[in-house]
């Protein structure tokens, strides 16, 4: 039988993008499947529920220890199957999610290019189905493969049993801390059609009307490098609050108070998307510091870490601008990242 080498006491500061403190008291780094395999059954003979960690770039460490994490280190892109229109990949969970868009792009694979620059892994991808410029991951999923954190047995979902929604899907609901994503399967185009509904596409393509689909990958990359604030420089967590869905009704009574509320259909006609970022903005927290956390200056749902942080400071901000959020529109804001 194999054996797994196990940290102790490992600092996660490095392992989440908003650079958060927390001890994983036990830590595996799994690069395979075996390894996985035998961390799941190690954490299992001592009782304890692993924290599954990819690029740490959707999760909030609030400070607790961690008695055990395991990252998902997997790397792996094949080719399962191709016609003269699609091919369908399997992708190791492990696998960074741009160099993956990057590779795709490459080997003339496409569908990927609005989703290009958004950081963390593939295997966290079907999590909170990742979106981005009108375009969803559940487009292009075939089947999600994981395995039983409790007993390491496989199992595999199809797209309608992943239960996929805007930025949610069964592995956040009831498949949460029940299953670790090994591999997931895409579907892709094998000629390009892109996809740029969204105003801001359009504004950075300016006259290019009918873009190739690398020209659409460099204008989203263009917009999000000036946009967002690279984890790197200025620890953040992308957007920390869900865009709220609200009824037809709430949203007539916000538009009566507030006629330049920015909203936008949903699929059913009687809900409507709000911005999330207008309402934060609105209630005049972008660019607002407090100590060693802030709200960024370009994009009002971005919060930052300025300087050794700790969660508890983060979440605290939060909490601030939720209730003002609230007491201003009545209108809810759910955390997107995971607290633990
Ligand atoms: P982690 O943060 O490691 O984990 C997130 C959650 O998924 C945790 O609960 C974890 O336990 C679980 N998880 C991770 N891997 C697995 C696995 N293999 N099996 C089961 N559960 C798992 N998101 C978008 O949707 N669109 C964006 O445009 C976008 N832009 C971003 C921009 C910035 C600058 C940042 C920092 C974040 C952005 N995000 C965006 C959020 C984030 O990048 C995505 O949610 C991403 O998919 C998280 O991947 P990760 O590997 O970092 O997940
Ligand atoms: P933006 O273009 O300024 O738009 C603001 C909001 O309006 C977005 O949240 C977006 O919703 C919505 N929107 C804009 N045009 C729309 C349209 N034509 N139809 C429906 N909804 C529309 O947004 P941004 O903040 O710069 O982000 C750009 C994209 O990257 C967005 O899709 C956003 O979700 C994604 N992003 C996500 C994260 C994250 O951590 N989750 C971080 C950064 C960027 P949607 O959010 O539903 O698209």
């Amino acid at each position: 039988m194999k054996k797994l080498h196990a940290e102790h006491d490992r600092q996660l500061r490095d392992l989440n993008t908003l650079a958060l403190p927390a001890v994983a008291e036990l830590f595996f780094d799994t690069r395979t499947e075996d390894e996985l395999v035998l961390a799941l059954q190690h954490c299992s003979n001592i009782g304890e529920l692993p924290l599954i960690l990819g690029g740490g770039s959707n999760i909030v460490l609030s400070g607790k220890s961690i008695p055990a994490c395991i990252r998902i280190a997997s790397q792996g892109i094949r080719v399962l199957s191709k016609t003269s229109e699609h091919v369908v990949l399997t992708v190791s969970a492990g696998v960074n999610w741009n160099d993956l868009v990057e590779h795709c792009l490459h080997a003339g694979f496409y569908g990927l290019e609005n989703l290009a620059l958004i950081p963390g892994s593939v295997g966290a991808a079907p999590v909170q189905n990742i979106g981005a410029y009108g375009v969803e991951l559940d487009q292009f999923v075939e089947r999600v493969h994981c395995r039983w954190i409790e007993n390491g047995t496989r199992q595999s979902y199809n797209a309608e049993q992943c239960e996929f929604g805007y930025r949610d899907s069964v592995f956040k609901r009831q498949l949460r801390d029940k299953v670790v994503i090994t591999d997931v399967d895409l579907r892709l185009a094998l000629f390009g059609s892109v996809n740029i509904e969204y105003a801001a596409l359009q504004q950075e393509l300016g006259k290019l009307l009918d873009p190739s689909p690398a020209q659409l990958r460099d204008a989203v990359v263009a917009i999000r490098r000036r946009k967002l604030p690279d984890p790197d420089t200025l620890p953040n967590a992308g957007s920390f609050f869900k865009n709220p869905i609200v009824s037809r009704q709430k949203m007539q009574n916000l538009r009566e108070h507030y006629s330049k509320v920015v909203y936008y259909p949903t699929a059913s006609s009687d809900e409507f998307k709000l911005a999330a970022g207008w309402l934060v903005d609105q209630a005049g927290w972008r660019g607002f510091n407090a100590g060693n956390v802030g709200v960024h200056q370009e994009q009002a749902l971005v919060l930052v870490n300025h300087n050794h942080a700790a969660g508890l400071e983060l979440l605290e901000l939060a909490a601030r601008i939720q209730d003002s959020v609230m007491a201003l529109f009545g209108v809810e804001l759910e955390i997107e990242p995971r607290i633990y």
